[in-house]
């Protein structure tokens, strides 16, 4: 059997070619083409001579995620829809906006989690993505940022599809991967993830010591109302997810971002307001008030705007920074907990 040779480190690689008898300087020209040009497949290692890519394809393979179907929102955003090698499906999203391109990323194929609120929760997990399958998605939708506005992407945020930190690993290798300067060399800082909140998984990032930014998708301000939407609130309840957020605000000083969807006559009350006052005196964070798109089969609505406006004065007026996230993409399911194959 073929040896997946993304799965390989640089210091295991140059192993790997010590035992074919090839020099170090060799591996690292191979690990250029896997990470800094994207190579598709050893073939395209047209640096490397013809024998050696024979030698190399007759023990390693490359398995690239590749485009599927492609939807275009009237707002510019694309969808695109992509295949893995095993035939398993994912979304991911490019988002332009005025100086940014920012491109949403799954982890997981489906999401084990079942927010009652979310597409992608009524999809059953069936695995993780590998390091090299989140990183293809990062280039892959660049080509979109590229044709929409000539620039690259600027941004990435880990919130498609699936649970970033039950991926741990394969997540915290994509990021090195992406931001370092023998990969795709991004900032740190233009990368956030995303978590539903997963206590032991916050902490064990901040022992990483990097620099991305952290967002919870919070949602309720209190655990019987949070109980009700996310099932993991079930084991990771807000005084533990809050101890977790303490910890990362104190060793990185970073402030996190608090997802707040907003839905009509659930959570869009002036109590639920105080609550969320509460919470956000805790731990130094910015609120992102989101609208809610709804989802086929589900309950919640959207919050009507008078009542939006309402809870975000209240939290403006209260000196709280809270920034109002227009839904993007709504028109192709692209938007916040839309993801589900849906037209794959
Ligand atoms: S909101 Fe995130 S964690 Fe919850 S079901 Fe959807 S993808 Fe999974």
């Amino acid at each position: 059997m073929k040896k997946d040779i993304r799965k390989f480190t640089t210091e295991e690689l140059i192993k790997e070619f010590e035992k074919l008898g090839e020099p170090k300087f060799r591996a690292k020209q191979v690990h250029e083409w896997l990470w800094k040009k994207s190579a598709r497949s050893i073939d395209e290692m047209t640096s490397l001579s013809k024998d050696l890519r024979i030698k190399l394809q007759d023990q390693f393979e490359i398995l690239p995620v590749s485009e599927g179907v492609i939807q275009k929102s009237t707002d510019g955003t694309v969808k695109l829809g992509m295949r893995l090698h095993d035939q398993r499906l994912i979304e991911g999203v490019m988002i332009p906006d005025d100086d940014r391109n920012t491109a949403c990323v799954s982890s997981q194929v489906g999401c084990s989690l079942s927010c009652s609120f979310c597409a992608t929760g009524f999809l059953k997990r069936e695995r993780n993505l590998d390091a090299g399958e989140i990183y293809d998605q990062v280039v892959l939708l660049n080509k979109y940022a590229l044709e929409h506005s000539q620039k690259p992407l600027t941004n990435i945020v880990y919130m498609g599809m699936g649970e970033p930190l039950l991926n741990f690993d394969n997540v915290m290798n994509s990021i090195r991967i992406i931001t370092s300067p023998d990969g795709l060399n991004m900032a740190q800082k233009r990368i956030t993830v995303s978590t539903s909140g997963i206590a032991k998984g916050i902490k064990r990032l901040t022992d990483e010591g990097m620099k991305f930014n952290l967002a919870l998708s919070l949602h309720a301000a209190v655990d019987e109302k949070r109980d009700k939407i996310m099932d993991i609130n079930h084991s990771n309840n807000l005084e533990t997810v809050f101890d977790s957020l303490r910890y990362f605000y104190e060793k990185t000083g970073n402030k996190i971002t608090f997802e707040y969807i907003l839905f009509d006559k659930f959570n869009d009350s002036l109590e639920d307001a105080d609550h969320l006052i509460e919470l956000y005196n805790k731990v130094p964070a910015f609120i992102n008030i989101i609208e809610y798109n709804n989802v086929e089969g589900v309950d919640f609505k959207k919050a009507k705007s008078e009542k939006r406006n309402e809870f975000v004065n209240y939290l403006r007026n209260r000196g709280v920074s809270v920034a109002v996230r227009r839904s993007r993409g709504k028109d192709i399911d692209a938007a916040c907990g839309q993801l589900a194959n849906k037209n794959q």
